[in-house]
């Protein structure tokens, strides 16, 4: 705490993957002696940089853009650029340091790392946000490359503004290289699935975890919070596999639609016409919309937080129990507080982390990376069954290595000591460095 000073979510993800080693560090003692721990809670590297773009009016801004390259033990450093204001040190560090981990359940030979701005694309005509992504990218791109970090998006940064970043790059390059940013448009070396991968993944996760003690997501009442990309294919994928949506999100407040959530009209509200959740009430007769208040509220069996992190607090975990939820998937990175995860955990709510329930969108990202070295372009149905392979196997591995260590049922501490050990194999086979 002391060498990284106002970085509580870094923290917190820390304190949370530390807490689930201790029988993994038992066993390993070796680990200690070569400093794994302290090793592999320290980026490899961080950049900073000046971002000035000017707006529509002519008025100058300057934002603060940042990588860190966290971990390349398992290949070349992989994970989303954020644009939101509150994006800082301690923001990105907690999603990198995240990714290591969620990145080797994957099975995939991609590292860790994670950037950003923060800059507010919210309300910035299209010109704006180009010419940001463009002054973005004028410093990023010497960082960056197929064999060195592989940016795609996260929160704020969608296809229109990966297109933009990609234009700069090849630009300033002057080379076609594919796979060096993922989330691409299908048109332009992009796979199919990568924009439903996330959600659809979280969907697969739940609906595992709920088959693991003889059920299924068919016919459950599920809550999905936000209304981003993991949000809406989270809605999309539940519906197809008989579960009924009646409650999703923004940042303002929340609409329930007992009906089962309409998912074209939130695309078209959100995707095209960018405008609020709340104008869903207006244009469908069975919903209504609570501006703030907490989407927990609303009673269900299956919990798919994707809006952000922390957006799950204690109080929310309590209700959720006394309303009977069974389980509960996390589609945001780190969304549910260590209290709200306790309060469930000793409820006997099965609980998907993050690192392994939306490890889906970087997954087809790596399938993107693949396809993009071997200059070819797969088929939607062929890349959705690699997907649920992978997140079929990903449970399997969380749940297996979670018996191996002693915490049997308990999917954090699979996915954080099955993650943990396959990053500390590969650092020590690379010596001290
Ligand atoms: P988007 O920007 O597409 O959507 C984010 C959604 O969350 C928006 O509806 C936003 O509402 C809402 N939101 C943001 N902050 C809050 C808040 N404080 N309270 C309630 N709602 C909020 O982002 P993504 O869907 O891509 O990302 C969502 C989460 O999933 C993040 O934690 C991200 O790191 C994680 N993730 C994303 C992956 C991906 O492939 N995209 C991969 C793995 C994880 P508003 O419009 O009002 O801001």
């Amino acid at each position: 705490v002391a060498r990284n000073p106002a970085q509580d979510e870094f923290h917190q993800a820390v304190r949370e993957v530390l807490g689930s080693l201790e029988v993994c560090i038992d066993r390993h003692p070796e680990f200690l002696d070569q400093k794994l721990i302290e090793r592999i809670s320290e980026p490899e590297r961080q950049i900073i940089f000046r971002v000035p773009w000017q707006d529509d009016n002519g008025e100058v801004h300057v934002n603060r853009g940042m990588r860190v390259e966290f971990n390349s033990a398992l290949g070349p450093y992989k994970g989303g650029l954020r644009f939101h204001p509150s994006v800082g040190l301690g923001i990105i560090k907690f999603l990198g340091f995240e990714q290591i981990f969620k990145n080797a359940l994957t099975g995939m030979p991609i590292g860790g790392g994670k950037g950003g701005a923060d800059f507010d694309p919210k309300g910035r005509s299209d010109a704006e946000v180009m010419r940001f992504c463009q002054s973005f990218m004028t410093e990023l791109y010497r960082h960056i490359g197929e064999y060195r970090d592989v940016p795609a998006g996260d929160i704020g940064v969608g296809s229109r503004e990966i297109g933009y970043l990609f234009g700069q790059y090849k630009r300033i390059t002057n080379s076609y290289e594919s796979g060096v940013l993922t989330g691409k448009g299908i048109g332009w070396g992009g796979a199919r699935v990568r924009t439903e991968a996330t959600g659809y993944g979280c969907a697969i996760f739940a609906d595992e975890m709920l088959k693991s003690t003889g059920g299924s997501l068919d016919g459950r009442t599920v809550v999905v919070s936000g209304s981003g990309n993991v949000a809406i294919y989270a809605i999309e994928k539940v519906h197809q596999l008989g579960g009924t949506v009646v409650a999703c999100s923004d940042s303002s407040g929340y609409i329930v639609d007992e009906s089962g959530i309409d998912v074209e009209l939130v695309k078209d509200i959100k995707e095209v016409r960018r405008e609020r959740i709340s104008e869903y009430a207006g244009e469908k007769a069975a919903a209504h919309y609570v501006a703030g208040g907490s989407i927990w509220d609303v009673p269900c069996e299956v919990a798919l937080p994707s809006a952000t992190q922390n957006e799950l607090a204690e109080a929310d975990a309590v209700r959720l129990v006394k309303n009977g939820c069974l389980a509960v998937a996390e589609g945001a990175n780190m969304p549910t507080t260590p209290e709200a995860l306790h309060v469930l955990q000793e409820a006997k709510v099965a609980f998907g982390p993050g690192k392994a329930a939306n490890a889906g969108g970087v997954a087809t990202s790596a399938l993107e990376m693949q396809q993009n070295a071997s200059r070819d372009s797969w088929s939607f149905g062929y890349s959705e069954e690699r997907l649920s392979e992978i997140m079929i196997d990903i449970h399997r591995r969380c749940a297996e290595t979670a018996e191996e260590y002693a915490s049997p049922g308990n999917l954090v501490v699979g996915a954080n000591v099955s993650g943990f050990l396959q990053v500390a194999d590969a650092m020590q086979a690379h010596g001290l460095i």
